[in-house]
């Protein structure tokens, strides 16, 4: 990928100036979704927003489906059903979708606003704000909400701090800026209870354990070492199995890391991490999907697990001829 494709977003604060006129100025509902398999930065950014919007007496439908791990971050009855037509009249706000397919719980049709941080976002949507230099959607979304001028509390700050937090890998990934870590510590001040929101995050069902033990006999080295790859096993299934890629991904030597999971039948979805001048994103790119350049992911359909294996070495191979290493 080009550096281009990651570069800020030169009229950053001017969009985010004109997305909050109008949010404020919107009598119809505003109905905010993210990405389907969302992510703490999906619920996270997309949940703060909510709360924030709320507190201007928005008519606000949050259309959402965490998994497991995330729950308790909401309440009952913050969720709103899923749509297949959006109401009359409404605002269709998306965070963190890297595209439009990826949208989850609503069409992307009429008014859409589009907030996001993959570089690969095609930019869809009537107003598009997308800053592949920030950390996580959630920091668009801190500064959107100081925009708005909504006064800050523990139950707005709690979720939009969570995406700071796993979409920076509890602040270790190189996205780990400065601005992330004063936007942090803003937060925090805000009345967020650190220690146990980081405890919660980390929570797992018992059965995830056992599926640990499983996925890790799977692991084998390719390329020398430079490559290393792990699936659930067929059979297995636990909820909250998306981070097992940071299982493998510190195996000393590895400059790329890539998990694969059947979904469903024919269905195999990637989870791909690296480092070293290696682009995941370039890799994911290559298997149709897209994501950021350290940490990036794709679906690929029509293949079990042992042909997806294939296709997986021949882009990470390209990739790494690509930077010399082989
Ligand atoms: P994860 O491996 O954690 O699921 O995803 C890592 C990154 O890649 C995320 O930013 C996510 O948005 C992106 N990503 C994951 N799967 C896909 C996919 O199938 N298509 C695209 N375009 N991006 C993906
Ligand atoms: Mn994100």
């Amino acid at each position: 990928m080009d550096a281009g494709h990651n570069a800020p977003e030169p009229r950053y604060w001017e969009k985010l100036r004109t997305i909050a006129g109008i949010l404020r100025e919107l009598e119809g509902p505003i109905v905010v979704v993210s990405h389907v398999d969302p992510d703490g930065d999906a619920i996270g950014s997309s949940l703060g927003l909510a709360r924030a919007l709320r507190t201007l007496d928005k008519d606000v439908r949050w259309i959402a489906e965490p998994p497991r791990f995330l729950r308790f971050l909401a309440r009952e009855d913050e969720y709103a059903d899923p749509v297949e037509h959006l109401p009359e009249g409404a605002t269709l706000v998306v965070l963190d979708a890297a595209e439009p397919g990826r949208v989850a719980g609503a069409p992307v049709e009429g008014f859409v606003v589009n907030i996001d941080h993959h570089g690969t976002n095609p930019r869809f949507g009537y107003l598009a704000l997308v800053d592949p230099s920030k950390a996580a959607t959630a920091q668009i979304v801190k500064d959107l909400i100081d925009t708005l001028e909504v006064p800050w509390s523990s139950d707005i700050a709690t979720p939009v701090l969570t995406g700071l937090i796993t979409d920076t890998g509890n602040f270790r990934f190189s996205n780990t800026t400065p601005e992330v870590l004063r936007t942090a510590a803003e937060l925090v001040g805000y009345g967020v209870h650190l220690a146990e929101l980081t405890d919660r995050l980390q929570w797992r069902p018992p059965g995830y354990y056992k599926a640990m033990g499983a996925v890790l006999s799977t692991v084998e080295f390719h390329f020398g070492g430079l490559l290393v790859t792990a699936h659930m096993p067929p059979g297995v299934s636990v909820e909250d199995s998306d981070d097992f890629v940071g299982l493998i991904r510190y195996a000393e030597g590895s400059q790329i890391a890539v998990f694969l999971r059947e979904r469903e039948e024919g269905v195999v979805k990637l989870s791909i991490r690296s480092r070293g001048g290696l682009s995941a994103q370039a890799v994911a790119v290559r298997l149709g999907g897209g994501g950021h350049v350290p940490a990036a992911g794709a679906t690929l359909r029509g293949v079990t697990l042992a042909q997806a294996y294939p296709q997986v070495l021949a882009a990470v191979e390209e990739e790494l001829r690509r930077l010399g290493y082989i």
